[in-house]
């Protein structure tokens, strides 16, 4: 399709990556990582983060070692599961301890499986050099602006050195630290997706400068993907759009980003616990409880 061959070579087993493979090759995530380190207007923390997640959908808490066990029960009844994914339900990075506890036991005893996480970028600079240790070969930065003054309408605060800091000095450094991040892992050959939220009226404008920029870093893969605004889902209204956008809008802010860029456009925005095909959820089989019983 239109990614370059060395890429290609690099995903063509992974679903998400390749439309071919999404077909044939399962994926899973595990939820081990409950914290986050920034807020965002439309999140809402008894969800999951929408870094890849569906907001208004409660995953199952797992420690490293269930999130092993449940790998291990899913691997033996779905032989497909290529990816193993850790996005959610906070940030990763910012529980750096059972996410890369959870990776290290993985690439210990699943050696075949593909590892990737999600991160809001804040805290990846100082983990990149762990990231490409454990040979997590795909890494997706949720980037939903490069200027201050529109993160500000995004992000109320951000968590950093201890302290909280708000509005666009917060927005700031959270910009500085996605960038630095994105150059650390690509010049480390780790494989970067953006995925931008499209906010109608906060960022929807200024989504193509952020394509831009990214793919100008190396990033090869752009997933805009639609904001989810229904009360249910716990967004906070205040500054933040009344609204999604509608698929036209979707679309055509796609259009217009891709550009020579590659833009994704099959991704389901999946639950931080889910499992099997995209487009298929099979996370409710594969609970503590059901798994306990599969032993
Ligand atoms: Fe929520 Fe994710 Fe934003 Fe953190 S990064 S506030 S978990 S949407
Ligand atoms: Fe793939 Fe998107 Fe689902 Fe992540 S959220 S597993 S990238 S389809």
């Amino acid at each position: 399709s239109h990614l370059p061959d060395h890429i290609r070579a690099k995903v063509q087993d992974h679903p998400c990556y390749s439309e071919e493979a999404h077909h044939y090759f399962a994926r899973m995530h595990v939820a081990v990582a409950p914290a986050c380190n920034i807020q965002c207007n439309y999140c809402n923390r008894k969800y999951d983060c929408s870094n890849e997640s569906r907001p208004g959908v409660v995953s199952e808490l797992l420690t490293p070692d269930q999130a092993i066990r449940k790998i291990k029960a899913v691997a033996a009844q779905i032989p497909q599961m290529t990816v193993l994914g850790i996005a959610g339900p906070g940030d990763p990075l910012a529980n750096p301890a059972r996410t890369f506890e959870t990776f290290r036991m993985l690439s210990a005893q699943t050696p075949d499986i593909k590892l990737c996480v999600s991160t809001n970028g804040l805290n990846l600079p100082q983990y990149a050099d762990e990231i490409a240790k454990h040979n997590i070969d795909h890494v997706t930065i949720t980037i939903n602006c490069v200027a201050p003054e529109i993160g500000a309408k995004i992000y109320p605060w951000i968590y950093w050195e201890n302290k909280r800091i708000r509005g666009i000095e917060g927005a700031k450094i959270l910009i500085e630290q996605q960038q630095k991040g994105l150059e650390a892992l690509t010049s480390r050959g780790i494989l970067v997706k953006v995925n931008s939220v499209m906010i109608p009226g906060v960022n929807d404008a200024h989504l193509k400068e952020v394509s831009k920029i990214v793919k100008a870093k190396g990033a090869f893969l752009h997933n805009v993907m639609p904001l989810i605004a229904e009360a249910e889902h716990g967004t906070y209204y205040g500054l933040m759009a009344q609204r999604g956008p509608t698929d036209e809008e979707l679309q055509a802010l796609q259009d217009e980003c891709s550009g020579d860029m590659s833009m994704m456009r099959h991704c389901r925005q999946c639950r931080a616990d889910a499992v099997g095909l995209l487009g298929e959820d099979r996370g409710d089989e594969f609970t503590l409880d059901k798994i306990d019983v599969m032993d």
